[in-house]
């Protein structure tokens, strides 16, 4: 039997046990999917014995996307992220994101067209992943964040991004195309990162948050007249993209997406 796992702090709310055994379960593996919560200074030992133990992969959520990038040979996409969400211990260890996959894939799922003008909000770990993202699909890519400086440090690693505060949101959504909330605003809240008077009946909203589906953001987004797509469709397609890696075969991708909305 394989085992794959989820190693973050706290992961015990975690959806993605029964996604990927869903996927498993169609696809006739012979695999479990369970969660480790290390403490932050046992992480080199919890990675190291994942592997001793022969653990297949792990996906590797918050406080860790970041600080397990030394402990593996991160990939080109996860090295410019600066963060890793996926590693495959194929060998020696490697690290991946694909929190960037989920993001496309998510847009291209629903038809949304990436080469456009794109306002990112935030830019955290999700933030980092979606600019990276959707500038190497086309997109010509706008950062807002809370801390100016982080959006800075962002848009520098990110072909012709610029980068602003969350004062300019009205001006900077008012020619795009796409909207994608990366901040953790709205998360168990009724709170919204954007101004209502900023969305408009052109855009695609994608927000990363996905408790509630249906957030503060999308609920006005919807009323303004745009396409709205929910955290669940990035959590669904970066699972989706590390079955991928993990086994080589396709992800059954409509029986994960249930497995998922049955969980939430
Ligand atoms: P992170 O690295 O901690 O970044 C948090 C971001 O939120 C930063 O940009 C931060 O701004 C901003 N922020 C936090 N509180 C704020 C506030 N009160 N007002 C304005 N901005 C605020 O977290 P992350 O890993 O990027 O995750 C961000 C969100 O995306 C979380 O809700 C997470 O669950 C979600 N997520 C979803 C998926 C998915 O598959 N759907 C994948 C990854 C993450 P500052 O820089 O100013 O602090």
């Amino acid at each position: 039997m394989a085992v794959y796992g989820l190693i973050g702090n706290p992961v015990d709310h975690s959806v993605s046990p029964p996604m990927q055994e869903a996927a498993f379960e169609e696809r006739g593996l012979d695999a479990r999917y369970v969660t480790f919560e290390p403490t932050e200074d046992a992480l080199g030992l919890a990675v190291a014995g994942a592997r001793a133990l022969g653990v297949a992969g792990l996906n590797v959520t918050i406080p860790f996307k970041q600080s397990v990038l030394p402990l593996v040979d991160p990939d080109p996409l996860a090295d410019r992220i600066g963060a890793v969400n996926t590693v495959d211990f194929d060998g020696e260890p490697t690290g991946h994101n694909t929190d960037a996959e989920g993001v496309t894939r998510a847009l291209e799922y629903h038809d949304v067209p990436l080469a456009g003008t794109a306002v990112v909000v935030g830019a955290g770990g999700a933030g980092r992943a979606a600019a990276v993202a959707l500038a190497d699909a086309g997109a010509t890519v706008r950062v807002a964040n809370r801390t100016v400086g982080r959006a800075e440090a962002l848009a520098d690693d990110v072909p012709d991004a610029t980068a602003h505060g969350l004062a300019a949101l009205k001006p900077l959504l008012a020619d795009a195309d796409l909207l994608v909330n990366a901040t953790s605003v709205g998360m168990e809240t009724d709170e919204t990162p954007v101004p209502t008077s900023a969305l408009h009946g052109d855009l695609a909203v994608l927000d990363a948050v996905y408790a509630p589906l249906e957030t503060r953001l999308l609920q006005d987004a919807n009323e303004a007249g745009a396409t709205t797509i929910d955290g669940a469709w990035m959590l669904l397609f970066q699972g989706v993209a590390a079955f991928e890696l993990w086994t080589g075969l396709d992800a059954p991708v409509e029986a994960m997406n249930r497995a998922l909305r049955a969980a939430l």
